[in-house]
C-alpha cells in the first residue's frame, strides 16, 4: 500500500467530526509530501528541531502539530508556526508559550495532556492538577494561548477493555469541562487514538487521532 493508499483508506473510515493528524515523526520530506499531494494538511511531530527543518522545506499552507513533550526552552523555536501544541502538562509551559507567542504577535492554540495509562513512562497531568490549571487565576492574563481542549494517551496493551475504560475516562474527564460556563476557555477538541487504538478512541469519544505507523509504515 502507497502512503496515499493508506491516506485514503483512513480517511474513508473516520466520522465527519474526526480530524486526522498523520504523525510523521522520523519520516522523510518525501514522504510527508506524498501526504501532502494526496491532501493531507495536518502534520504531527515530536521533536522541535525535526519539526523546524521540515516546517521550512515544505508548503506553507501545512498545520503543524506538536505532539511530543515540550520543554520551556524549546518553546520559542516552534513559536512562530505551531498549529497545536498537544502535550501541554504545567501552568509554566503555558506561561512560556504565551510569551513566546506574544513576541510572535500570534495567540497560540494549546490542548492539556491528561494522564490515563497506567505506565509510569506517560506524561501529563492528573485530574487535581487539570483542574488546578484550568480555575488559576493566572489564566486570565495568557492572552497569547488558548486552551483547546485535551489529549491523552492509553496504556500500550492488548486488552481492548482497558483502553477503553482509559479512553472513557478522558472522555468523561472532558465532558466535565466541555460545558462548564465559569471557565474562560471553550475546549471542542479531544486528541486521543493513535494507529493502534484509535478505533476504540473514536468510539469513546475521539474528536482527533494522531495516526502514524498505519500511514507511513512502522518506524
Ligand atoms: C508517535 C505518536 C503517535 C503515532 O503513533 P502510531 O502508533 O505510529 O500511530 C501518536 N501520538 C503520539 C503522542 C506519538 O508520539
Amino acid at each position: 500500500m502507497t502512503i496515499r493508499e493508506n491516506l485514503t483508506a483512513i480517511q474513508a473510515g473516520l466520522p465527519e467530526q474526526v480530524t486526522l493528524v498523520a504523525v510523521s515523526k522520523t519520516k522523510p520530506v518525501s514522504d510527508l509530501m506524498e501526504a501532502y499531494d494526496a491532501g493531507q494538511r495536518i502534520f504531527g511531530e515530536n521533536k522541535i528541531q525535526e519539526m523546524t527543518e521540515k516546517w521550512e522545506q515544505m508548503p506553507k499552507d501545512i498545520q503543524w502539530h506538536m505532539i511530543g513533550h515540550v520543554q520551556t526552552n524549546k518553546v520559542k523555536y516552534m513559536a512562530p508556526y505551531v498549529s497545536l501544541i498537544h502535550g501541554v502538562d504545567s501552568l509554566k509551559l503555558l506561561q512560556e508559550i504565551n510569551r513566546q507567542a506574544q513576541k510572535n504577535n500570534r495567540v497560540i492554540d494549546c490542548l492539556l495532556q491528561i494522564y490515563i495509562a497506567e505506565e509510569e513512562s506517560k506524561f501529563g497531568l492528573d485530574e487535581n492538577e487539570l483542574k488546578t490549571v484550568l480555575t488559576s487565576d493566572a489564566l486570565h492574563d495568557l492572552q497569547n494561548v488558548r486552551i483547546k481542549g485535551l489529549m491523552g494517551m492509553a496504556t500500550f496493551t492488548d486488552s481492548k477493555a482497558q483502553i477503553k475504560k482509559e479512553f472513557s475516562r478522558l472522555k468523561a474527564i472532558f465532558d466535565t469541562y466541555k460545558n462548564n460556563k465559569t471557565l474562560t476557555t471553550d475546549l471542542s477538541i479531544l486528541s486521543m487514538g493513535m494507529s493502534g487504538d484509535y478505533a476504540i478512541a473514536i468510539d469513546c469519544g475521539s474528536t482527533m487521532v494522531r495516526i502514524g505507523s498505519s500511514i507511513f509504515g512502522s518506524r
